[in-house]
C-alpha cells in the first residue's frame, strides 16, 4: 500500500492559500526595504525588522549537526508548537482520532482536547512500558491520523524497542510521531537516521532538555520535505522571533559545551541511582535513558509533600495509570541531588507517627 500524504491532510488545509509574508516573497539581495511597514530606524539585533520566516540560517546549522537536510526541518516555539500544528494539519475535529500509549507525555492529550479530536489510549505493557503493537493496530482505523510514540518516554524513562516502533511505522496508516525530547541522554540511535525510509515518520526534538535552553522555547520537527511544507503553510508566518533565532545561532556553536553538560548529568544519574537503590524503602527504580528517574515507593504522596515542605519539588506521578506510587525525579546538580538524598535518608529513619 503506497503512502499518500495528501489523503491524510484535512480538506480545509488542502484548500488553504497560505499567508504570504513580505519577507517570504523576496529572497534576493536588496538595500531598501519598503515592503513590510517596518520602522526604518535600526534597533540592536535589527529588531525593527521582521525575522526570517523560514529561519534558513538556523536550519542550516541544525541540519549540519543532525545530519539531515534543511528542508526536513520545522522549527517552532517549543515542540509544543509542532504538536499543535500536527493536529491542525491532519485532524478533523470530531471526525478523526489519534492514538497515544499511556503513561506518556501529557501534551498529546491536551492538544487533542483543544483541537476537539478523540484520543484512543492503548496502554504500554505494564512495568516494561513497551508498546503493545497488536493492540495499537487493532484500535486504529481509517480515521486515525496520528500515533504518538515517546522515546525515551516521559515519565517512565525507557526507550521503545526499535523493532516495535518499526512495526508501527510500517503498519499504521497515519503519521507516526516519535517524540525524542530526551534522545541526547540515551545511548540508542535517533529515529532521524530512518527518516528517508519512512514517509509517515515525524521526529520531535527540543532545545529544552540537553541543550539547557528551556526558557528559549525552541523545538524541532523533522520529516519528509513534503510534510514540512504543510507545517510551513499552517504555522504563523513569523513563528520564531529574531531574538530566539540569533541566540540559538550563538548557543548552537557550543555543541561541545552542551555535550559535556549532558555527560555530567548522566554521571549524576548514575550516582543518584546507586544512592536511591540503597534506600531500604524504595520499591523499584525504572531504568532511565533520560535526565530523570521514575521511582516507585510506598507513600509516594506523603513523601512528595514532605519534600515540598522542605523546598524540594519533584513530580508526583501517582495519579497516572500504571504509575501508582511513583515520583519522577529530575537529575539536578550535585548539590541539588545531595539535598534530595539527605531528605530521603531522613525520611527513612523517621518514626512512623511523624510520617504524615
Ligand atoms: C519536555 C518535553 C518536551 C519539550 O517540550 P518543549 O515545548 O520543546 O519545551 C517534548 N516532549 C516531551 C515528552 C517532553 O518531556
Amino acid at each position: 500500500m503506497a503512502f499518500e500524504l495528501e489523503a491524510l491532510i484535512r480538506p480545509n488545509i488542502l484548500r488553504l492559500k497560505p499567508y504570504s509574508s513580505a519577507r517570504a516573497e523576496f529572497s534576493g539581495k536588496a538595500e531598501v526595504f519598503l515592503d513590510a511597514n517596518e520602522n526604518p530606524f535600526p534597533k540592536p539585533l535589527a529588531l525593527n525588522r521582521y525575522p526570517d520566516p523560514l529561519q534558513k540560517q538556523l536550519k542550516k546549522e541544525i541540519a549540519g549537526i543532525k545530519k539531515v537536510r534543511p528542508e526536513q526541518i520545522f522549527l517552532g516555539n517549543g515542540s509544543d508548537e509542532a504538536i499543535d500544528l500536527l493536529f491542525r494539519i491532519f485532524c478533523e475535529p470530531r471526525v478523526d482520532n489519534v492514538l497515544t500509549m499511556p503513561p506518556t507525555y501529557g501534551m498529546y492529550q491536551v492538544s487533542a482536547d483543544i483541537a476537539d479530536v478523540e484520543v484512543r489510549k492503548v496502554s504500554l505493557i505494564p512495568e516494561l512500558f513497551q508498546p503493545d503493537v497488536d493492540a495499537v493496530l487493532e484500535r486504529a482505523d481509517a480515521r486515525s491520523k496520528l500515533l504518538f510514540v515517546c522515546s525515551p518516554n516521559n515519565p517512565t524513562g525507557n526507550t521503545m524497542e526499535v523493532e516495535k516502533v518499526a512495526s508501527l511505522l510500517r503498519a499504521f496508516s497515519g503519521m507516526v510521531v516519535v517524540d525524542e525530547a530526551y534522545i541526547d541522554f540515551s545511548d540508542q540511535p535517533s529515529w532521524l537516521d530512518r527518516l528517508e525510509g519512512f514517509p509517515n515518520l515525524v521526529v520531535l526534538q527540543t532545545f529544552s532538555k540537553a541543550w539547557g535552553l528551556a526558557g528559549m522555547r525552541l523545538g524541532m520537527a523533522f520529516a519528509a520535505p513534503s510534510v514540512i511544507d504543510w507545517f510551513n503553510r499552517v504555522k504563523a508566518p513569523y513563528n520564531l522571533n529574531a531574538l530566539t533565532q540569533s541566540k540559538a545561532l550563538e548557543y548552537i556553536q557550543d555543541v561541545e559545551g552542551s555535550r559535556e553538560q549532558g555527560s555530567t548529568i548522566l554521571a549524576e544519574r548514575g550516582r543518584l541511582w546507586k544512592q536511591l537503590e540503597a534506600l531500604p524503602f524504595i520499591e523499584k527504580l525504572y531504568p532511565s535513558s533520560a535526565n530523570f528517574i521514575l521511582v516507585k515507593l510506598p507513600e509516594a504522596e506523603k513523601i512528595y509533600r514532605y519534600l515540598m515542605e522542605a523546598g524540594v519539588i519533584v513530580r508526583n506521578r501517582s495519579q497516572v495509570e500504571l504509575c501508582e506510587n511513583t515520583l519522577r525525579i529530575t537529575i539536578g546538580s550535585r548539590s541539588e541531588n545531595e539535598r534530595l538524598m539527605a531528605l530521603l535518608s531522613a525520611w527513612g529513619v523517621k518514626p512512623a507517627a511523624e510520617k504524615v
